[in-house]
C-alpha cells in the first residue's frame, strides 16, 4: 500500500518562519482548551514534531505524564528568535491569513499549544536548525522565561514538560490515576504511529520500554502494535481518485473483536471520529456482523482540501464533510468491494509468506515465471457473473455511484469444478490454483439469502402453490406476530390466509423450498424468526436470514453431481460468496503452493 504519496499533505515548512497571528485571524479559529490532560500535551507535541518533518521521535514519560513528558525529535528545529516566539499565544509558522486556513496541510495552525502548555507547566526546550551550529535553550516556568542561552544540541527539538498543572491545583486534582493517564497517552501515541508508519517511534514510560517502532509499512506497524495476527486477518481497501480516496485495511469477516477499540479513521493522516463513516463501514459488512462483534478497521481518507469542503473541529476530532453522502458512499463501496473479493476465503494452511516474494528468491527462472503468471489473488469465482448480479442487486438499494465504482473493478476469471461430495456435508472441488472445500449448507444459505433479499426488496416474491393447503392452529401470541408480519411473509413467497384469529391456512410457499420440506418450513421459519427478531430490529433481515437457513440444503443431504454444479454456479453469482449470512466461512482452500510445500517439493 502506498501511503507515502500523501505526504504532500504535509509540505515542508522550511520556507516559513513564525509570525504572530493578527487578532482578527486568531479569533476566527475555534480555540478551545488545548491542554486538559497529559495525553493532550503528548498529542500536541507529537503533531509539532511531525509538522517539523521529524522521522524519528522519542517519547519519555513519568507518572502517566504528570511529572514528565519529554519529546525528542529530529525535525527541522527552530532558530534562536523562533524558539522564543513559539511560546507566545497565536504564534505559528504554519498560517498567516484566514485564506490559508482553508488549505491547511499541517496539524498545527492555532499557535496555541506551546503557549498553553508553558502556562501550566515547567517547560524546557533545546532546539537547533541545520542552519546553525549551536542550538538554543529556553526554560519557561508558568509562562515566565527563566533562562535563555546557547547550547550544544542535535538538529531537531528536545522538549520536556515537567509537573503539569503545578500552578493550577484544581486542574491537577482533576487528573486520573497514573495508569489511566498512561493509557490515554498510549492511545494517542498508537494512533499517531499508525498514521505515520514510516516515522520511527520510541516510547518509554517510567523507565520501561513500551515500544520501539522502526520505519515500516502499515501492515508491519499494525502487527507491531496489535499483534502478529492482525495483518493476516485484514484485507486491503483502496478506492477513489485524486480528489478523494479511502485506503487502508479492514478485518476479514471471520475476524471480529468484542470492542470498538481497534477502529481508526484518519482524514489526511489526522485522527478523526465520524459516526456517519463508522456506519458506512458497518453497512458494508451488512449481514456478516453478529450483535456485539466489531470489525477491525484502519481507514485513511485522503482529501484534496482545495477541492472538497471539510470542517474539522480543532480539538474534538469531529469532522463534517460538505458532501457527507458522497463520502459515505465512497467508504461503503470500498468496504463492499473488498469484502466481495476472493481474498476473503481463509486458506487451510496459512503462512504469511507471499508467493511472489518467496519465489523471487529461487534461482530457477522457469519456476518464477510460472508463478508470476498466476494472478496474485489465489482464487476467485468468475467475476463477470458476480458483477452483473451485484449491479442489479445494488440498483435497488443504493445509488448509481456505487455501481459505477463496481463496474470499474477489473475482471479476473478462474474456475472451480466440483469433484466429490464428502460425508454428505462438504463439496470437494478442483480450483485452478489448488483445492477448494465448500460447506454445502453455508453455500446454499448464502445463495438463498441474497436471492430472497433481492426478491424481498423488489417486492417480487417467488412462490409455489401448494397442491393441498396446510392448516395451522397458532397460539394467540404467534397469531399476533404472524398477522403483524403477514406482508413480510408474503414478500418472501408465503401465501397466508387467516380463518378466525388463530387458524392459519398456507396456500403457497417460497419456490426454493425443497421437496419433502413443504409442510415444516413455515413452522421452522416462524420459530427461528422469533429468536432472530428478538435481537434484531430489522424484520426483513431477520426473516430472510431465517428462511435462508431453514430452506437451505442441510448437512447430511446427499447431492447429485448436477446439484453440486448448480450450487457452485449460483454461489459464484452472489455478492459475498465466501462468508455465510452468519459470518462463518463458506469456502476453505488449499493452494498448490501449500500442497507443494507439504509434499516437500519446495521449501
Ligand atoms: P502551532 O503548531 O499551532 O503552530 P504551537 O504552539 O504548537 O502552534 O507551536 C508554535 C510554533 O512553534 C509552530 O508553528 C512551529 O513553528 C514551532 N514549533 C513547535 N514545535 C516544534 C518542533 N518540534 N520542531 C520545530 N518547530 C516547532
Ligand atoms: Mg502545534
Amino acid at each position: 500500500m502506498e501511503f507515502e504519496r500523501h505526504n504532500n499533505f504535509f509540505p515542508s515548512l522550511n520556507s516559513f518562519s513564525i509570525k504572530i497571528l493578527p487578532e482578527h485571524v486568531a479569533s476566527k479559529i475555534a480555540a478551545g482548551e488545548v491542554v486538559n490532560r497529559p495525553s493532550s500535551v503528548v498529542k500536541e507535541l507529537l503533531e509539532n514534531s511531525l509538522d517539523a518533518d521529524a522521522t524519528e521521535i522519542h517519547i519519555i514519560i513519568k507518572d502517566g505524564g504528570k511529572s514528565l513528558i519529554q519529546i525528542v525529535d529530529n525535525g527541522m528545529g527552530m532558530s534562536d528568535d523562533d524558539a522564543l516566539l513559539a511560546f507566545q499565544r497565536h504564534a505559528t509558522s504554519k498560517i498567516s491569513s484566514f485564506e490559508d486556513l482553508e488549505q491547511l496541510h499541517s496539524f498545527g495552525f492555532r499557535g496555541e499549544a506551546l503557549a498553553s502548555v508553558s502556562a501550566v507547566a515547567q517547560v524546557e526546550m533545546r532546539t537547533r536548525t541545520n542552519q546553525n551550529d549551536v542550538g538554543t535553550l529556553v526554560k519557561i516556568d508558568g509562562n515566565t522565561i527563566t533562562e535563555q542561552s546557547k547550547i550544544a544540541t542535535e538538529i531537531g527539538t528536545w522538549l520536556a514538560v515537567r509537573n503539569l498543572f503545578f500552578n493550577t491545583p484544581a486542574r491537577k486534582n482533576f487528573l486520573k490515576s497514573n495508569s489511566t493517564e498512561f493509557r490515554h497517552i498510549v492511545n494517542v501515541v498508537q494512533r499517531i504511529a499508525i498514521a505515520f508508519p514510516n516515522v520511527k517511534f520510541f516510547f518509554v514510560s517510567d523507565g520501561e520500554k513500551i515500544f520501539s517502532l522502526p520505519s515500516q509499512t502499515l501492515p508491519e506497524r499494525l502487527n507491531a502494535l496489535f499483534g502478529e495476527s492482525v495483518s493476516k486477518n485484514v484485507l486491503p481497501v483502496s478506492e477513489g481518485n485524486e480528489i478523494i480516496s479511502v485506503e487502508g485495511f479492514i478485518g476479514k469477516p471471520t475476524y471480529f473483536l468484542k470492542t470498538q477499540s481497534e477502529q481508526f479513521f484518519f482524514l489526511n493522516k489526522r485522527i478523526i471520529q465520524s459516526k456517519n463513516l463508522s456506519h458506512a463501514v458497518f453497512q458494508g459488512y451488512e449481514n456478516m456482523l453478529e450483535k456485539g462483534s466489531f470489525p477491525f478497521f484502519c481507514l485513511f481518507i485522503n482529501i484534496d482540501m482545495k477541492k472538497v469542503d471539510v470542517n474539522v473541529h480543532p480539538s474534538k476530532m469531529e469532522v463534517k464533510f460538505d458532501d457527507e453522502n458522497g463520502v459515505y458512499r465512497l467508504v461503503l463501496s470500498a468496504v463492499r468491494k473488498t469484502l466481495s473479493d476472493g481474498e476473503v476465503i481463509p486458506e487451510l494452511l496459512f503462512t504469511n509468506s507471499d508467493i511472489r516474494s518467496s519465489f523471487s528468491q529461487t534461482s530457477s527462472e522457469t519456476k518464477r515465471d510460472f508463478f508470476l503468471q498466476s494472478p496474485p489473488q489465489q482464487f476467485s469465482f468468475p467475476r463477470q457473473s458476480i458483477l452483473s448480479f451485484t449491479k442489479e442487486f445494488l440498483s435497488t438499494i443504493s445509488s448509481s455511484s456505487i455501481e459505477k465504482e463496481i463496474e470499474q473493478t477489473s475482471v479476473t476469471k478462474s474456475e472451480i469444478i466440483p469433484l466429490q461430495q464428502v460425508h454428505n456435508q462438504y463439496i470437494l472441488c478442483a480450483a485452478n490454483d489448488g483445492i477448494t472445500i465448500i460447506d454445502q449448507h453455508a453455500a446454499h444459505e448464502r445463495v438463498l439469502y441474497e436471492k430472497y433479499l433481492y426478491l424481498f426488496e423488489t417486492n417480487a416474491p417467488s412462490s409455489q402453490q401448494l397442491l393441498f393447503s396446510l392448516t395451522f392452529e397458532l397460539t394467540s401470541a404467534d397469531a399476533i406476530l404472524v398477522s403483524e408480519q403477514q406482508l413480510n411473509f408474503e414478500k418472501l413467497g408465503f401465501q397466508l390466509k387467516f380463518f378466525g384469529k388463530t387458524t392459519l391456512v398456507i396456500e403457497g410457499i417460497p419456490s426454493d423450498v425443497r421437496v419433502g420440506r413443504e409442510s415444516n418450513i413455515f413452522r421452522e421459519v416462524l420459530d427461528k424468526f422469533k429468536e432472530e427478531f428478538a435481537v434484531k430490529i430489522d424484520a426483513r433481515e431477520a426473516l430472510v436470514k431465517t428462511f435462508a437457513c431453514k430452506a437451505a440444503i442441510k448437512k447430511g443431504d446427499a447431492l447429485l453431481y448436477e446439484e453440486m454444479r448448480s450450487l457452485l454456479e449460483q454461489l459464484s453469482q452472489t455478492q459475498i460468496p465466501h462468508v455465510c449470512p452468519h459470518g462463518r466461512p463458506i469456502t476453505l482452500k488449499l493452494t498448490l503452493h501449500e500442497l507443494d510445500k507439504k509434499f516437500g517439493r519446495i521449501l
